[in-house]
Parts: C-alpha cells; sequence; structure tokens
C-alpha cells in the first residue's frame, strides 16, 4: 500500500533524493566505489559540497558577503554556537516554543537575555505580537516555525538595527525569505531537506570576530567559513542527500513556486479542520497558523475517538499524525516533498471517519 508519509522529523525525503542515495551508496560518481568509503578531499565529494552550497545560494537568493556552511551537531548545537559567537553581553529572544526555550537557556550561559515575549501561557498556540526589540543588545533570535505547536512568523518581525538570526529548521526552503535582514539562518537538515546529520548555517561574514571571548575551534564560524565546511570530515551522506534535494528543488521551478504548492497543502487541510464537526485546529488565529505543520484535535464531545482515528488513518497508509505529546492530538506535516495527493488521502480520511461517527 502506498504510506502517506506526515512526521515531523525526520521527515518525508522527495523520491529524487533517495533514489539518487541508494544509487551513491552503491556506486558514487562512477567511482566504482559507495560514497559511504570515499575520501571527503576527493574531487568528486569536492564537486558535491560545491553544488550544494551553489545551489543553497541560488534558491534562497543569498547575497554576497554571506557563507553557506554545513556543519554537525543538529539544530541544537546552534543554540550553544549563536552565542558563543555572537552574544558579547545581551541578546534578545522571543519564546514560541521548545525550541526557542533551548535556545533561550544556552544564551543564558554566555550573558543576559531579554526574553522580549512569549506565547507560553496559552501552551504556545499564538505568535506573540505587541513586543519591541531593545536596540542595546547583541542580536535578536527568534524560531520562524514551531513544529511542535503548529505556529509560524511568515513575516519577518522588526528587529530595527539590531542583528537579526533565526532558527529557520522545519520551513526553510517553503517561503521565500530575504536573506539580507538576517545575520545567521540556521536550519537542521532534517525537516525539508536531507537525513538528519548535517545543519546549514547561513552566515553573514562581516557579523563575525565581534566577540571578546575565545572560542573553541570547532564552535568558530570562521573555522568552517575559512575551511568551506572542510576543517573536519563532514557529514558526507547527508550533504549529497541535501544536493540532490536541492537540485529537486530547482527542477521544481525554485522556492516560489514550491511555496505556491505549500501554501495550497495547507490551506486545503485547515479548511477540512474549520469545516469539521469533530477536529478543531489548535492554532486559532489564521494568520498564526504553520504551512509546514497542521495541529489539530478531536473536539471535547468526541475526545475519546482519538486513538480510533490514528487506527483508522493507519489503514488507509497515512502514517505519523500523532501530536506532539505537548500538544495531543494530531500534527500533520506538510513539509516540501509530501505530494498533494497525500493531502487529499487525509481529508478523505479525515470526510469518511466523520462520516461513520
Ligand atoms: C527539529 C528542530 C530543532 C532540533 O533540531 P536537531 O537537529 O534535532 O537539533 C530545532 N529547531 C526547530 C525549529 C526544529 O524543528
Amino acid at each position: 500500500m502506498k504510506k502517506h508519509n506526515f512526521y515531523a522529523g525526520p521527515s518525508i525525503l522527495s523520491q529524487y533524493t533517495i533514489q539518487n542515495t541508494a544509487d551513491a551508496i552503491i556506486n558514487f560518481a562512477d567511482m566504482g566505489l559507495s560514497i559511504l568509503e570515499i575520501s571527503h578531499r576527493s574531487k568528486q565529494f569536492q564537486a558535491v559540497m560545491d553544488e550544494a552550497t551553489a545551489l543553497v545560494k541560488e534558491l534562497l537568493e543569498v547575497p554576497e558577503g554571506y557563507s553557506v556552511l554545513f556543519l554537525g551537531g543538529g539544530a541544537s548545537l546552534q543554540f550553544c554556537m549563536v552565542p558563543f559567537n555572537m552574544l558579547e553581553t545581551k541578546a534578545a529572544y522571543l519564546n514560541t516554543g521548545v525550541w526557542s526555550t533551548k535556545a533561550i537557556k544556552e544564551a543564558k550561559i554566555f550573558g543576559e537575555v531579554v526574553e522580549v515575549a512569549s506565547s507560553k501561557d496559552r501552551n504556545f498556540n499564538y505568535i506573540p505580537k505587541d513586543f519591541t526589540v531593545p536596540q542595546d543588545v547583541d542580536y535578536f533570535h527568534y524560531t520562524t516555525n514551531n513544529t511542535i505547536y503548529g505556529t509560524e512568523i511568515r513575516k519577518d518581525p522588526d528587529a530595527g538595527n539590531v542583528r537579526l538570526i533565526a532558527d529557520m529548521s522545519s520551513d526553510i526552503f517553503s517561503r521565500q525569505i530575504d536573506v539580507s535582514k538576517y545575520d545567521i539562518i540556521y536550519a537542521g537538515a532534517q525537516k525539508n531537506l536531507a537525513p538528519a546529520g548535517v545543519t546549514i548555517a547561513i552566515v553573514r561574514d562581516d557579523a563575525l570576530g565581534h566577540v571578546t571571548r575565545p572560542i573553541p575551534t570547532m564552535l568558530d564560524y570562521r573555522t568552517h567559513v575559512k575551511k568551506g565546511s572542510m576543517f573536519n570530515t563532514p557529514p558526507v551522506l547527508p550533504i549529497f542527500s541535501a544536493l540532490q534535494t536541492l537540485k529537486y528543488y530547482k527542477q521544481l521551478g525554485g522556492i516560489k513556486e514550491i511555496e505556491k504548492v505549500d501554501l495550497a497543502k495547507a490551506a486545503k487541510l485547515y479548511e477540512t479542520i474549520d469545516s469539521s464537526r469533530m477536529f478543531v485546529a489548535t492554532v486559532p488565529d489564521h494568520a498564526d497558523r504553520s504551512i509546514m505543520n497542521v495541529c489539530f484535535v478531536m473536539k471535547p464531545e468526541y475526545a475519546e475517538l482519538e486513538k480510533d482515528f490514528i487506527d483508522f488513518a493507519t489503514t488507509k497508509g497515512i502514517v505519523g499524525i500523532k501530536g506532539h505529546r505537548d500538544v495531543g492530538g494530531f500534527r500533520a506535516s506538510l513539509y516540501n516533498a509530501l505530494p498533494m495527493e497525500s493531502v487529499d488521502a487525509l481529508v478523505a480520511c479525515m470526510k469518511e471517519f466523520q462520516s461513520n461517527h
């Protein structure tokens, strides 16, 4: 049976990415060797790194003066690398969920943290609007898409003249962004790009080198800028897979075209939820709703049917829709590689289940 993969992360990848990765594990670049057993310094792998870097720049229209890095350690290591490299005295953070909270915890190791606003009072089911970013901070950090709660900030917040840093782990490549507004953008690969193991960081070169503390070599962005992400052995296979996804995105027509489809997928599912008597979206304000992670629950009078719905969906090949334990209910992740056909399957499944009860 065809599977409809709604997992939140690691999550669905394009068949193009998976097939080409499988092929390269057997025979990479006609070397007669697996990509798993060759030097990262070979000219064949250097070509992969160069092309992946160029395609990130092309797809996201990264301006001059920025470096694209492929790092290890996940987005979670960026929670610490960002303040290590950027926080001299004080930084501002917007708290919109678990990932923001974790980023704030790390920043506090390095200096003072001003939490400009938080949506914790309502279990992070909205985006705080009324906040001002103090202008005496080293940077302002926020999470663009809150994977767990299904909220998303699709418009760049106004940070005045303060450096802007964003965790875009779960919505990078799903919408057009103006990179020039940012000093650092980072994203773990396993939501919209590649298997787990590599993290993209896009850094403004002249934003680095302004803190006075010594930085361990591996945690210093400048090391990786200088060595083109080859200071040490990079995560070779995830980078190869990332390149396949980037090529696939380019074939689709780039981010603009991808964004149109992503918006249409999310609109279809939210409409189904909003017009249903059984389901309700956990994020009430439409403007705050994530295009990538659609969170919904059973209305109280149907709450006991939650498990039955997941079981019913499983019989239709629908997997990965159980909500995060902090929210409950259901979460359908609609990452770029998920086809409209899978959204249609979920919508049909919800309607059929509803008419059965
Ligand atoms: C998944 C996720 C993370 C954590 O990524 P790791 O690579 O597991 O460290 C951080 N931020 C956001 C927004 C995420 O979705």
